[in-house]
């Protein structure tokens, strides 16, 4: 990405920007280091693991586990590369998502996008998938329930099985506590690597809340940046 595209991006997501003043220049903290390029655009090669999420994803369409398939429109199963190297997993489809079908469409879904682009990520491309920790969407965006949670962890695990990404990010204290099996605060999880399974696992803002406490989207961008350093150091 050029830096001017990186700039925009910066700018999207809130991040202040470094403008050298000419009587500042020696004194200045260093700019944000510029993105890398995006990953891989070609189309992605077929292989057995394609398959297998497209029938995890006909097996989900008709799941009726739990109660939340009754108030669906439709599933959402996740989104991207079936061979991403990085793996966003939110909470759930809000009222968009269920509209659409696909994950983070909303305006958190814009911020997710600024979040991506800023690290050389784009949903269209290959590189990232993007899905939730629930696949229904709970009624008036209510936070998951346990019983719910545990209804949907094992197609999760096996959308994770299947893309194998080199990192996991949980963007939020939902995503992070489902994943971790934890309780503790979302401000304890993030900031270090953990680890899911055998995959390792960083945790961030969920966008949503970003929007509502745009202070916090500085630390959001080194969460960015430790993503980035994982998918390409
Ligand atoms: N919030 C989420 O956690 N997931 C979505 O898909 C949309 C909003």
């Amino acid at each position: 990405m050029d830096s001017q595209s990186q700039r925009a991006y910066l700018q999207a997501m809130g991040i202040p920007l470094y403008r050298p003043r000419a009587d500042a220049r020696m004194n200045a903290p260093a700019p944000p280091p510029a993105a890398p390029e995006a990953v891989a655009t070609e189309p992605v090669a077929s292989s057995a693991s394609d398959g297998e999420l497209a029938a995890l994803q006909q097996e989900i369409a008709a799941c009726q586990a739990g109660d939340l398939w009754q108030g669906r429109t439709q599933t959402v199963f996740g989104v991207g590369d079936p061979h991403a190297e990085v793996m966003f997993v939110g909470e759930a489809p809000g009222a968009e998502e269920d509209r659409q079908g696909e994950p983070f469409v909303g305006p958190a879904g814009k911020l997710l996008d600024a979040m991506l682009a800023a690290i050389g990520l784009d949903r269209q491309e290959g590189g990232v998938f993007i899905a939730n920790v629930l696949k229904c969407r709970p009624p008036n965006n209510r936070d998951p329930r346990a019983e719910e949670v545990a209804a949907c962890a094992s197609y999760l695990r096996r959308q994770i099985d299947l893309v194998q990404p080199k990192v996991l990010v949980a963007l939020g204290r939902v995503a992070a506590q489902s994943l971790l099996d934890s309780q503790q605060a979302l401000a304890k999880l993030r900031g270090r690597e953990q680890q899911f399974h055998d995959t390792p696992l960083l945790v961030t803002y969920h966008p949503a809340y970003l929007l509502r406490n745009p202070a916090d989207k500085a630390k959001a961008w080194q969460d960015l940046k430790a993503v980035r350093r994982r998918i390409h150091g």
